[in-house]
């Protein structure tokens, strides 16, 4: 809304708004909610036009909108320069895709048993022309907010696939190495998600049981149900479940146990300081023994020390995966270390 006055009387008229308008109405004999958010600008002495006030209007109102908790949203100056940092990172990214500028690099899934590299988890990164290399924290949730994860997930999948495809078969193993991908929650609500699976195993070779696709809680629990039939789908095809950074959402039992799943990869921050730390030494052997009850592997994420090695080992934890091993790499620095491996 757009108006000359004060904020204090701008709050006011949208105040009547929200509660006038908090009331239900009836549609088809049903009574129906409006969710509402208000956004304000205010006009001072800068000259502002009309277009300039309705723009601002437009960014608080955006404001108001991502953020359950501020149903009404004054604009300020600063609010432009984000958004304006973020329509040109916007800009960016969908040429980045039209361009080879996104990459995947790969971090080692060790068997904890055997200390051999079994596979990669891969990660997105994003060569950008002027900011250098980005992670996926700079990017990833952009990328969900404006639909762009779906190219951006599918470019990321058929890589990991094609990739780990021919380092099967450069580097044979037993069982062949494997891949984890993320899924974000926009690709997993997909109804046609396990079409672009097949269409990634099928355009690289890889077997499916040599793909992981890791969700989180939270993801799931956005539409539990829609994603539960899709998961069984996935599953159905061989592909291999893993329950991402468990024990940062609702870490709730039901999920697991409906869910087919195949693997829980425990969140680093109880890995970090595992030496130290009683309480997490005892989540770690209670998510250990709940896996084994429910025959799923237990991955340990963000293994850094010697000493968090040994305990999560000491836990029956299967596999690790952390700095202690290697940081991600760009796939010619990971070829090179399988091919080191291999030969000794
Ligand atoms: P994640 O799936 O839990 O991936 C593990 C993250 O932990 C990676 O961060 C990895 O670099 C980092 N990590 C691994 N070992 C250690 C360690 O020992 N110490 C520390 N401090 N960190 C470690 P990264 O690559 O920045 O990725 C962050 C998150 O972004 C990922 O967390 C994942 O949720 C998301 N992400 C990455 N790639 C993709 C993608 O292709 N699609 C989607 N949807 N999400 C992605
Ligand atoms: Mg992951
Ligand atoms: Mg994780």
């Amino acid at each position: 809304m757009t108006g000359n006055g004060s904020e204090g009387a701008a709050r006011s008229v949208a105040g009547r708004l929200l509660e006038t308008l908090a009331a239900p109405f009836p549609v088809e004999g049903r009574d129906t909610y409006l969710s509402v958010s208000v956004g304000i600008a205010l006009a001072t002495d800068d000259g502002a036009t009309a277009a300039d006030l309705l723009r601002e209007a437009a960014i608080a109102l955006d404001r108001a909108k991502a953020d359950p908790n501020e149903r009404t949203t004054v604009f300020t100056p600063a609010m432009s320069d984000v958004s304006i940092e973020r329509l040109e990172l916007e800009a960016d990214l969908r040429r980045a895709l039209g361009r080879d500028e996104l990459e995947v690099f790969y971090q080692p899934l060790v068997d904890l048993h055997t200390g051999s590299v079994v596979g990669h988890e891969a990660l997105a990164r994003w060569r950008h022309p002027t900011r250098g290399l980005l992670g996926p924290y700079e990017f990833i949730s952009l990328a969900e907010e404006t639909g762009l994860i779906i190219p951006l997930g599918d470019r990321i999948l058929t890589e990991a696939c094609r990739q780990t495809r021919a380092w099967q078969l450069e580097y044979p193993s037993k069982p062949p190495l494997v891949v984890s991908v993320n899924l974000s929650a926009r690709q997993l609500a997909r109804p046609d998600l396990a079409d672009s699976v097949l269409a990634a195993l099928a355009a690289s070779g890889l077997p499916a049981s040599s793909l992981e696709l890791e969700i989180t809680e939270t993801i799931v629990m956005r539409d539990a149900q829609a994603s539960g039939l899709t998961l069984r789908r996935l599953h159905d095809l061989g592909v291999r479940l893993a329950l991402d950074d468990f024990g940062t959402g609702y870490s709730s039992l039901a999920y697991i146990s409906r869910l087919p799943l195949d693997i829980i990869k425990v969140d680093r921050s109880f890995v970090a300081g595992l030496a130290d730390s009683t309480v997490n030494h005892s989540i770690i052997a209670a998510v250990s023994a709940l896996a084994r009850g429910l025959r799923v592997e237990v991955t340990a994420e963000g293994i850094e020390r010697q000493e968090e090695l040994e305990a999560v080992v000491r836990l029956g934890c299967d596999r690790g995966q952390g700095f202690l091993f290697s940081k991600p790499m760009p796939a010619p620095k990971a070829a090179a270390a399988l091919a080191r491996t291999r030969a000794a």
